[in-house]
C-alpha cells in the first residue's frame, strides 16, 4: 500500500503539536510527515518580550524541533503559495530555491503576522514583537538609545532618544511596555551620565480599557502598576504619524522619540491570501473538524484560520491565542489520521483557562479559570503555566535557570550589534513580501511539477 503524504505548513504551537501527535499515532507505513518551517524551532511567542528586556536569552524560548520530533522529515523553507486543484504547496528553501511539495494531505499552520494600517511613516519606522529576530533586535536598538543618549550633548537628540512609544494594549504591547521600561530603569544605573527622569514610556492603544479580556479589576490593576512605574498609558489614542525622530498621536501630541514598537494586533499569514478560499476578517475559514471545506484534504488550524469557538457558540471564533492553536494541533492530528482511516472527524471545543500576564519582577495579573491574581500569585502562576506549556525538559530548565539568574545577578544590558546595519521594518523581519499571487501559484505549480 502507497503511503500517503501528509504536509504541515509551520513549525509554531499548532504545526509542532499536530506533527508530534502525528508520528506517536500514525505508523510510518501509514504516512511520510514533512514539515515545512523556515526556522529549526518553535518559537515561544508569549515570552518574547522577557528576550527584549534581557530576562531571558534568545535560545530560551526557540524550542528546537529537531529534538521534538523523530521522523517527521523538516523543509527548511517556508510556503509561498498552495494550489489545492494540484495538490501542491510551493515552498521557497532558504536557500531561494523553489521546490514543489506534493501532499495528499495539507495542514496550514503558519500562524500570523503584524497587522498594520495605513499610517503615514508606520511601515518604516515601526518595530514588531513577533519574531525572535524583532526581540533581539528592539532590546539592542533600545540599548543603543541608552548608549547614544548618553554620548550627545544635544539636548533635543537625548530626549528623543529617551522616549520610548509601545502601541498595543493587549497582553503582548503590556508585556513589552512593563518588562522594556524595567530594562531601562535598571540600565540607567549604569550610566552616570543619565537621568532617569528624562527616560519615558508611553503605552497607548485607540480602545478605551487595557486589555478587555481581563475584566475591570484585573484591567485597572495591571493600569496602576503601570503608572506607578512612570509609564504613560493613554487610552482612546493612536497613532497618526510616524518619522524617524518623532511620532504623533491621535490627540494630537508630538513626541520626540525613535523608537515605536507596534503591538496592535495580527493577521493571517500571507499565505492564506494565495488560496481561493473563504475568509474571515482574513483568517482562513474552516468547520468545527478544522477542514477547509472548499479542498479536499485541506485542513488549517491556530492563527491562520477562523476556526469556530463552540465553547462560547454564537458564531465566535477561536481568539489567535497559543493556547487554542497547541489544542488545536492536537485535534487536527486526530482529524487527519481519522480521514485516512474513514472514519468520522470530531469538532474542536475547548473552554478558554484564562489569560495570565507578566508585568516583570513580581507584578502580574492573571486569570486562571476565572479566579483573579494580582502580583505574586499571580506571577507564580503564569511563570508555572509557561513551563508546563513548552514543549521540552531542556526548554523548561533553560528558561527556569534564566529566570533564576536574572532574579540574582541582574542584566548586563549588553548591545550585540549584530542586527544594527539590518534593513528592520517589520516586512523585512515577517518576510511578508515573499508570497506568490494567486495566479503565479497555479503557474509556479505546473512548471514545477512538470520539471519533476
Ligand atoms: C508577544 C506575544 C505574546 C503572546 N502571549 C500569549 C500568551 O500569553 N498566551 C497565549 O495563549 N498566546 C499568546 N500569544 C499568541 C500566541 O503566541 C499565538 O496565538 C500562537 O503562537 C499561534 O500559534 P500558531 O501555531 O498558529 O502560530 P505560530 O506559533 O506563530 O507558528 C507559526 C509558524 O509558522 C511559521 N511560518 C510562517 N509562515 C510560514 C510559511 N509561509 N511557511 C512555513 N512556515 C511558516 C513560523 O515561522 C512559525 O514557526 C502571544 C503572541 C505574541 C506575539
Amino acid at each position: 500500500m502507497e503511503r500517503s503524504r501528509i504536509l504541515i505548513v509551520g513549525g509554531g504551537f499548532a504545526g509542532l503539536e499536530c506533527a508530534r501527535r502525528l508520528e506517536r499515532k500514525l505508523s510510518p507505513s501509514e504516512a511520510e510527515i514533512s514539515l515545512v518551517t523556515p526556522f529549526s524551532y518553535q518559537l515561544y511567542l508569549p515570552l518574547l518580550p522577557h528576550v527584549a528586556a534581557g530576562v531571558l536569552t534568545p535560545q530560551s524560548v526557540a524550542v528546537s524541533l529537531r529534538r521534538s520530533l523523530r521522523r517527521t522529515h523538516i523543509v527548511p523553507g517556508g510556503a509561498i503559495g498552495v494550489d489545492p486543484s494540484s495538490k501542491v504547496c510551493v515552498v521557497r528553501k532558504i536557500t531561494d530555491e523553489v521546490v514543489a511539495q506534493k501532499y495528499d494531505i495539507l495542514v496550514l499552520a503558519p500562524g500570523s503576522v503584524t497587522r498594520t494600517f495605513d499610517i503615514p511613516g508606520l511601515t518604516d519606522y515601526a518595530r514588531g514583537m513577533k519574531t525572535l529576530a524583532e526581540a533581539a533586535y528592539v532590546r539592542d536598538h533600545v540599548i543603543a538609545q541608552l548608549d547614544l543618549a548618553s554620548a550627545t550633548l544635544d539636548q533635543r537628540e537625548r530626549e528623543s532618544r529617551l522616549q520610548f512609544v509601545v502601541v498595543g494594549g493587549g497582553y503582548a504591547g503590556t508585556e513589552t511596555a512593563a518588562c522594556l521600561q524595567r530594562l531601562t530603569t535598571a540600565a540607567a544605573l549604569r550610566y552616570p551620565r543619565l537621568d532617569a527622569k528624562q527616560i519615558k514610556w508611553h503605552l497607548i492603544d485607540i480602545a478605551p480599557k487595557l486589555m478587555p479580556e481581563l475584566g475591570d479589576p484585573l484591567g485597572e490593576a495591571a493600569l496602576e502598576v503601570l503608572r506607578a512605574r512612570g509609564i504613560e498609558v493613554s487610552l482612546g489614542v493612536s497613532v497618526a504619524e510616524v518619522g524617524a525622530e518623532s511620532v504623533k498621536f491621535t490627540d494630537g501630541r508630538v513626541i520626540p522619540c525613535r523608537t515605536l514598537i507596534w503591538t496592535a494586533g495580527v493577521a493571517a499569514s500571507p499565505l492564506i491570501g494565495t488560496l481561493d478560499a473563504e475568509t474571515v476578517r482574513g483568517r482562513l475559514a474552516v468547520t468545527a473538524e478544522m477542514r477547509v471545506p472548499q479542498f479536499e484534504g485541506v485542513f488549517a488550524l491556530g492563527d491562520a484560520a477562523a476556526v469556530p469557538d463552540l465553547a462560547k457558540g454564537d458564531g465566535a471564533v477561536c481568539p489567535p491565542t497559543a493556547q487554542h492553536s497547541a489544542r488545536q494541533g492536537r485535534v487536527v492530528a486526530d482529524n487527519v489520521i481519522a480521514s485516512l482511516r474513514n472514519q468520522p472527524l470530531e469538532p474542536y471545543y475547548h473552554k478558554d483557562l484564562g489569560l495570565v500576564v507578566d508585568l516583570g519582577g513580581k507584578d502580574a495579573v492573571s486569570k486562571p479559570l476565572g479566579v483573579e491574581l494580582r502580583g505574586v500569585p499571580a506571577q507564580l502562576v503564569a511563570r508555572g503555566y509557561h513551563l508546563m506549556a513548552m514543549r521540552t525538559n531542556v526548554a523548561k530548565f533553560r528558561v527556569g535557570t534564566n529566570w533564576l539568574l536574572n532574579a540574582t545577578a541582574g542584566d548586563d544590558f549588553v548591545r550585540t550589534g549584530f542586527l544594527a546595519r539590518q534593513p528592520a521594518r517589520l516586512r523585512d523581519f515577517e518576510y511578508t513580501d515573499a508570497y506568490l499571487t494567486k495566479d503565479q501559484v497555479k503557474a509556479h505549480a505546473q512548471s514545477l511539477l512538470a520539471k519533476g
